[in-house]
């Protein structure tokens, strides 16, 4: 009989959650491969366990999974942990559960906390939808495309930021977004744990006080509005044009920034909204 894999979710900072059917599955299994094994290793004395431990990351889950696949098949039982939260969620792990699917052996799931929905269910900010991101990229132009492609999404955001790169984060959100309303989840199950709410200027202002965040961080920001206030309900895509630039004007961008995003949202070459605006300008000054 071929062993299981299981995919076995860890406290994101408050030993207490671990669930009891996490620590019979982590006892009972062969081998439990580790996103970092001394740091699992510490969880493992905590509850008294000594099951083998094996690395499984990103540098090595091409040999590995190949490896594990090779034990499980072998009947063995193999546990897969990341260092916090669920495996697979910004972590690694997908290779292992591709090749074990692929295979045909059973994959169990072992549910318990991951910082994005823990975050989202103390945010206050809309939770029926949303669309889990990720991480944000590192690199300016490559997060402001990324927003970009986001700037349309109706749902709540949800992403992973460093808490070096959270100011940048905020005021590129803010430069390409708008200033939606949004929540900064930080230290979620620890000591320190805060919620910080507000509008992404607000937000902006508040932490461009302390040097630089810390800790670990869920950034949420709310959704593309698509209430009356949305420039959805304006007839003639001249009006849609201007009222949706005042709009995003009032939110805080600069006349530029705000022609070049609405011609953007309503499909607009930039030429043709600036030609557009400058007739209104002309026809209004007459
Ligand atoms: N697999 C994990 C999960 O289920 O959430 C996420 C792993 S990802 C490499 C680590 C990121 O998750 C951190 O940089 C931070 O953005 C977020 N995170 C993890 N623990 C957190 C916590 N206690 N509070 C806030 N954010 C946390």
């Amino acid at each position: 009989m071929p062993g299981a894999l299981f995919i076995v979710a860890t406290p994101i900072g408050n030993l207490e959650d671990i669930t009891q059917r996490a620590l019979r599955v982590l006892r009972e299994v062969d081998l439990i491969a580790c996103e970092d094994t001394r740091h699992t290793r510490k969880l493992l004395n905590h509850f008294g366990i000594t099951t083998a431990t094996i690395s499984y990351h990103e540098h090595n889950e091409h040999e590995r999974a190949e490896e594990l696949c090779e034990a499980l098949e072998s009947g063995k039982n193999v546990a897969l942990v990341s260092d916090a939260g669920t495996p697979l969620v910004s972590d690694p792990g997908f290779r292992i559960v591709k090749m074990a699917s692929d295979r045909g052996i059973s994959i169990v799931p072992i549910p318990g906390p991951a910082a994005c929905i823990t975050a989202l269910s103390a945010s206050g900010i809309e939770t029926d939808q949303f669309l889990f991101a990720g991480f944000l990229p590192a690199r300016a132009g490559a997060r402001r495309a990324k927003l970009n492609e986001l700037i349309a999404i109706p749902t709540t955001l949800v992403f992973y930021e460093a808490p070096h790169r959270l100011k940048a984060a905020l005021k590129d959100a803010l430069e390409v977004l708008g200033n939606r309303e949004a929540v900064i989840a930080r230290e979620l199950t620890k000591l320190h744990e805060e919620f910080a709410r507000g509008s992404l200027s607000d937000l902006i202002e508040r932490f461009s006080k302390t040097e630089a965040a810390r800790g670990e961080i869920v950034l949420m920001i709310s959704g593309h509005a698509t209430d009356a206030s949305a420039f959805s309900r304006i007839t003639s895509p001249e009006t849609k044009l201007s009222e949706r630039i005042d709009e995003l004007e009032r939110d805080g961008l600069d006349q530029k920034t705000a022609l070049k995003r609405a011609a953007k949202e309503l499909g607009m070459k930039r030429d043709d909204a600036y030609r557009i605006l400058v007739s209104q300008k002309n026809r209004r000054s007459k």
